[in-house]
Parts: C-alpha cells; sequence; structure tokens
C-alpha cells in the first residue's frame, strides 16, 4: 500500500458523504483515513451473550436482546417529549426510550421485523426501560462480521442525534480495513518487534478495533501504547540532540567579579546544597557552547529567586544583559525589589519594565537597554514588545512558565542574533520521571531541599460551619501581629457568580473585623492594575491585616509576616493549586497555618485532595496525587508538550512502557542518529509523515 494513502481525507471513504466529513471532523477531528484508524475504541463489550426480557435484572449492566418494535408513540414529559417504543420478546415486554434524535428514529425504525436491542437497562416499577439503545436489524446482525468484542467507539451528542451511532462507526472503519485488505504499513523495525515480542502493526490495528479475544487485545494495546511513546521520545530526544549540535549558544565562560563579590559579600544567607548542585548544572550548561534549555523545578518557597539572579550575574560578568519575566504585574515588581535588595549596593543596573510603566519613563529603558548599560530588566510580558531590543541578551529567565504561551518563549529567542540561554523556573511539581518525558527536550533541574529552619505548615480542614471559630483564630493570631490571606475561588466559567461569593465574604469578614482595629485589603482580577498593586503594597507593608483576594495571588507574592492562608470552598479548587496557594505562608519565622473551608456535601475527589493537603507539604506527593486524580491532561504546564494529543496511552498509567520507549528512543539515536540503516526505515518513514503533521509537532522548543 502506498504509505500516502492513509492520509486521504475521509470524504472519499466509502459511506462517508460531505455532511459526515464535516461531523467526524468537527466531533472527533477525524480529517483523515489515518484519523479514523487511530480513532481507538474507548471500550469493549462482550457481546457473545443474548438476553430474555423475563432473565433481565435491575441495573444489570450492558445486554443485548433479540426482539420487536410494535409500538412508537411520544410522550409530553416536563422538559421536552419522549419517545417511547414497546418491545417485545417471546418472554415479556418491555420499553425503548429516546430523549432525542426522534425523528431519526420514526423514520427509521422498521415495526414488527426483529431487531437486537442493546444498552443498559433500568427498572421502572415493574416495567424494564433502555434508553438510547443500539439497534441492528436482526438480518443485518447475522449477516455482519462475527466479533467476539464490540468496540465502543468516542462518540457525542451531536454525532448520536445525527445518526452516527456506534454501530457506524464501527462500520466507517470496517470499510477501511476492507480497502485495505487489513494492511497497513509497519513502522517499528524488525529488532523492535523481535525484542520487544511486539505484534505486527496490521495485527495490531485489526485486534484493536476488533478484537478476537482479551488477549490479542492486551497485545494490539500494548504495542500501540508502545509505538505512539517511542515516537514521542523520538521527537524529543532528536530535537534536543539537534538543539545540542546545531544551535550554539553564547558560551560563559568566566567566572567574574560580579558573581564572585556577590557570593562573597552579598549572600544572605548560606546556599542549600539543592542550591549549590543546580547552580553548578546550570553553569556547566552555560560555558559550553551548546544553547541552554532548562527547567528548573522548585517547591514554592525553595529558593529558585536567588539561583536565578546568580545565573544572571554569570550573564553579565560575560558582557552579556539578562532579563526575568513574571506572569504578573505583582509578581514583577516583587522579583524587581527582591533583586535590588539582595544586589545591595552593587554596581548592577536594573530596571523594570510592566504594562503600567509610563511611556516617558520607558523611553529611557530602551535606550539604555540598546547601549548595553542596562544589565538586568525584569517585567511581565511587556518585555515581548518588539520595542524591547537588547543590546546583547544572554540570558533569560522565565518564572512560572506555565503562565506562557509557546509564541512567546519564541519571541525570546529571537531578541538576540545568537538565541539566549533560557531558563525556565517552576512551582509546579512533575513527578521527575513524567518531567524528565515531558520536557524530553528541556534540561532538568530541581531543588528538592527547603532552606533551613522552615517549620512546616500545619493544614487544616474545616467546615463552614465552624467559621465563627476560625475567625476567632484569625483575631488571635492578628493580636499576635501575624497578617491572614483569605482567598476565593474565581473559575473562568462561573467568573460572575465566583465574583458575588468573593464580595458576600469580603463584607463579612468587613463586618467581622471593623475599622479601625483591622484594615483588611483586597485584590482581585477585576481591578486596575494600579488599585492592585496599592492595595497588595498595603499588606506588604503590614499596613492592613487581612488580604482578602482571589487567586491572582497565586503565584509568587511574598509576605514573610503572614502565617494563615484561609482558603474558601476549598473544593473547588485542584491540588496543585492549593498547594501553590498554601505556599504564600510559611515564609517567615512563624508557625503557620492552612485552613482549607468547605461545606459538607463533598466529592469523593475533593475529599482527597482535602486528605493529601491535611496530611502532606510535599510538593512532589501531592503532584502524584493531582496526576492520579486527574491525569496528565489538566496538569499545568503539560499543555505544550504534544502529548495531550496521545490517543491511545496515559502518561500515568503507562508509566512503564513510557520508560520503555524512552530507553529504546535513546539506543536508537546512538546507534543510528540519522535513522540511515536500511532496517529502521519503517521508523524513518513514520516518524517523516509525524513530523509533518503540525498539529501534533507544532511545538518549538
Ligand atoms: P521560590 O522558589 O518560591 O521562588 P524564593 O526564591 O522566593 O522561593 O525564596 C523564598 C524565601 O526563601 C525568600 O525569602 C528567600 O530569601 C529565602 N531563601 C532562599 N534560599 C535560602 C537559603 N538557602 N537559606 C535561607 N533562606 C533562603
Ligand atoms: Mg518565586
Amino acid at each position: 500500500m502506498n504509505p500516502n494513502f492513509l492520509q486521504t481525507p475521509i470524504v472519499y471513504l466509502k459511506g462517508v458523504g460531505p455532511n459526515r466529513a464535516d461531523l467526524l471532523k468537527s466531533e472527533l477531528g477525524i480529517e483523515t483515513f489515518n484519523d479514523l484508524l487511530q480513532c481507538y475504541p474507548n471500550r469493549y463489550i462482550d457481546k457473545t451473550q443474548y438476553y430474555k426480557i423475563n432473565q433481565l435484572q435491575d441495573s444489570s449492566a450492558d445486554v443485548q436482546i433479540v426482539g420487536k418494535v410494535i409500538h412508537l408513540k411520544t410522550v409530553e414529559q416536563k422538559r421536552g417529549k419522549r419517545l417511547v417504543a414497546k418491545f417485545i420478546d417471546e418472554t415479556g415486554e418491555m420499553e425503548l426510550v429516546w430523549f432525542r434524535g426522534h425523528k431519526w428514529i420514526r423514520e427509521n425504525i422498521k415495526l414488527n421485523e426483529p431487531y437486537v436491542v442493546f444498552g443498559r437497562v433500568n427498572r421502572y416499577g415493574a416495567t424494564f426501560s433502555m434508553a438510547h439503545p443500539e439497534m441492528e436489524l436482526l438480518s443485518v446482525h447475522e449477516a455482519g462480521l462475527k466479533i467476539a468484542m464490540q468496540p465502543i467507539y468516542p462518540s457525542t451528542e451531536k454525532l448520536g442525534n445525527a445518526g452516527m451511532t456506534n454501530r457506524v462507526m464501527a462500520k466507517l472503519v470496517q470499510q477501511l480495513f476492507n480497502e485495505t485488505k487489513g494492511q497497513f504499513p509497519e513502522s517499528l523495525s524488525g529488532s523492535l518487534l523481535n525484542e520487544l515480542k511486539l505484534i505486527s502493526k496490521s495485527e495490531a490495528l485489526f485486534n484493536i478495533h476488533f478484537p478476537n479475544n482479551q488477549d490479542l487485545l492486551a497485545k494490539a494495546q500494548f504495542r500501540l501504547k508502545f509505538e505512539e511513546l517511542f515516537f514521542v521520545q523520538l521527537q524529543l530526544l532528536s530535537k534536543k540532540a539537534i538543539r545540542k549540535q546545531k544551535i550554539k549558544g553564547l558560551p560563559f565562560t568566566e567566572v567574574g567579579e560580579k558573581f564572585n563579590t556577590f557570593f562573597s559579600k552579598h549572600l544572605p544567607f548560606e546556599l542549600t546544597n539543592a542550591q549549590k548542585r543546580v547552580i553548578k548544572e546550570i553553569r556547566n550548561d552555560l560555558g559550553s557552547s551548546a544553547q541552554m534549555n532548562r527547567l528548573l523545578q522548585g517547591d514554592v518557597g525553595s529558593g529558585k529567586t536567588i539561583v536565578a539572579l546568580m545565573c544572571m550575574l554569570l550573564a553579565i560578568d560575560n558582557g552579556f544583559q539578562a532579563c526575568l519575566m513574571a506572569p504578573t504585574e505583582i509578581l514583577a515588581n516583587q522579583h524587581y525589589n527582591g533583586l535590588k535588595e539582595l544586589l545591595g549596593p552593587m554596581d548592577v543596573n536594573i530596571e523594570l519594565l510592566t504594562g503600567s510603566v509610563k511611556k516617558s519613563a520607558r523611553k529611557p529603558i530602551h535606550e539604555r537597554l540598546e547601549s548595553g548599560e542596562l544589565h538586568i530588566l525584569v517585567g511581565t510580558h511587556a518585555l515581548l514588545e518588539d520595542k524591547v531590543q537588547y543590546k546583547n541578551l544572554g540570558l533569560a529567565v522565565i518564572d512560572e512558565q506555565h503562565r506562557f504561551g509557546v509564541a512567546q518563549r519564541s519571541k525570546l529567542w529571537h531578541k538576540n542574533q545568537v538565541p539566549p540561554h533560557i531558563l525556565v523556573m517552576t512551582a509546579t511539581p512533575i513527578p521527575r520521571t513524567l518531567a524528565m518525558s515531558l520536557y524530553g527536550d528541556l534540561d532538568i533541574s530541581v531543588i528538592d531541599e527547603l532552606p533551613p529552619g522552615r517549620k512546616p505548615i500545619t493544614t487544616v480542614h474545616r467546615f463552614d460551619a465552624n467559621r465563627l471559630k476560625v475567625f476567632r483564630f484569625i483575631k488571635d493570631e492578628i493580636k499576635k501581629g501575624r497578617q491572614i490571606y483569605i482567598v476565593y475561588p474565581l473559575i473562568q466559567e462561573s467568573e460572575a457568580l465566583d465574583y458575588k461569593d468573593l464580595m458576600d465574604g469580603y463584607e463579612s469578614v468587613v463586618r467581622e473585623f471593623p475599622m479601625p482595629d483591622y484594615q483588611i485589603s483586597i485584590v482581585h482580577g477585576k481591578m486596575k492594575s494600579e488599585d492592585k498593586d496599592y492595595e497588595m503594597a498595603r499588606f506588604v507593608k503590614g499596613e492592613t491585616q487581612i488580604m482578602v483576594a482571589t487567586t491572582v495571588i497565586e503565584v509568587g507574592v511574598n509576605v514573610p509576616n503572614a502565617s494563615v492562608m484561609i482558603i474558601e470552598s476549598a473544593e473547588r479548587f485542584g491540588l496543585s493549586q492549593l498547594h501553590q496557594l498554601r505556599g504564600r505562608v510559611g515564609r517567615g519565622a512563624e508557625q503557620s497555618f492552612c485552613i482549607l473551608m468547605t461545606g459538607h456535601k463533598l466529592s469523593a475527589d475533593a475529599k482527597t485532595r482535602l486528605e493529601t493537603m491535611v496530611r502532606t507539604n510535599d510538593g512532589f506527593e501531592i503532584a502524584e496525587v493531582d496526576l492520579k486524580l486527574r491525569g496528565p491532561g489538566d496538569l499545568m504546564g503539560t499543555q505544550q508538550s504534544g502529548l495531550l494529543n496521545l490517543k491511545i496511552a496515559d502518561i500515568v498509567k503507562d508509566n512503564q512502557i513510557l520508560k520503555t520507549a524512552r530507553f529504546y528512543a535513546i539506543q536508537l539515536l546512538k546507534m543510528d542518529p540519522k535513522l540511515e540503516d536500511p532496517a529502521n526505515l519503517p521508523i524513518r518513514q513514520t516518524y517523516a509523515i509525524l513530523v509533518k503533521d503540525k498539529a501534533i509537532w507544532g511545538y518549538i522548543s
């Protein structure tokens, strides 16, 4: 078969007209034969059994029954109508019910003809009923491909309403197998197939869609998962290799005056071992001739800022400029002030550039940047504007990378003729093995140690009914001179409601903590940024004792005197967000507390999240739980990894296969970096098609 055959637009498949092609594209993203082939079933149903109506049991699983529709009627109900069919076999009668798609059913169902219906049954009183059954004429059913297990394909309401049932999907896939005679180009080398005892591509594809038995299904799944992860790894690894070879970096060979002066005279504390190790790793990178692209992971409060500063000093020592980009103005401000304080009297020119810096103030910044007089520029997205030109940018530090898109990273690259070294800092803990695979094209450093003397934060879960006690506790803490955060959720989908919650909450806090004894700040996304900054600044200076806020404070804000973090409607936050929020306290010498407030009604997942938070302060442990609960798709920072588009593998559940795939990808590239060996031709051809597919690989590093 011509390998390009599978790239044929789906509209050319027999049984797919323009309408169905449009639907397949909009609902399932299927555009080509290959996309359909890779639209793997979600699950399978064993249909070797047929049930009689008098054998049905309450809430029995999906079953198939042979019988006839003898009557159809429409029943009005509170909302809309339902279509009800009386369905009988020789042992009794039951109902089939549709809430949608009535027209199609009425036009297509044949009365008094034997059908096979399939679906889940429910009992209402003495009557069994099956909603939206799959139906097939018995004659068609018997003539069809005899398969032991039936594939259940992904579907959507729209597809269902348009009559694109599971049966139709399976038929289309069958059609594809007919046209290709079930022969598909092999994508792995013979040696891989042998060594890993993998079944062939054609056998795997057949058994993933129409498994002959459980054993073959398992083999097909393994083979396809391996293949998928293998090609992801191959892509990531070769990208990294190309970068290391082709993209010359700016060698920072000197450890010079600035770095040494800072280290010997101004370092305010002893570095932790983890910080020392990471600085060494980064220095090795910067000193080599390759461009650095490094992810620096460290839990909140692990001390990433000072690492960034020391790297920036290295850049300056080698005659380069550096920039530090943060996701919010508040954070950029804090970084700017923090760095200035750390640098103290040192002769380093540093400026702040954010959206709210006035035009008149920008001009001199631009000029000093272009002349090279300015050493470090701190800011927000404003740093990416075209007007911002450096004399020679050597290092770009990006804080909290998940807030930045890929396009923005690429803009940074082009701020210099030779791309600057890039250090991405994130406090989103990603389990190590996962990070290795997700960011296969980045190097990774981990600060896995907190500065000494930190008291672990005490975390408790309290129900809303105990709010008064919580308020009393806050009053005691304030009496001791501490400051308090109260955070409300602000989730985009329900912004208006959330906003109301926040304002209601604020009012009740104001009532409970009246002026002049108490001063309260409020910060939320709808405020102008100067108002936000003003309120934030009051809290930072200690002029207000309570900060009521939405999650705008989530990232990076540093107020060491704040000792209590109260999270309202905590059940609505994800684990990593809860952990980030908690990281706002526990930054000073005092014992800190995190109080998770919720109502009584909690889902099982919410309970697990709360229990996890109460149990541990370890960001990596929390990330593991988070990953198990949510899957990698939702994990912050994974969006641009390409792994979201996985068709069959699951990087959490299939972690072992992933490691295997990575191992073999490394091996292959070591032996045959350009995939020139004829034995690797299948791999090369598959790879070439994948790379062309911008939808999957259209991200840059
Ligand atoms: P994050 O990794 O969350 O960005 P920061 O860099 O803001 O953490 O550091 C958190 C706090 O810990 C800061 O107040 C910083 O001065 C302090 N800190 C960092 N490293 C050390 C250290 N080695 N010893 C003591 N305190 C440290
Ligand atoms: Mg930070």
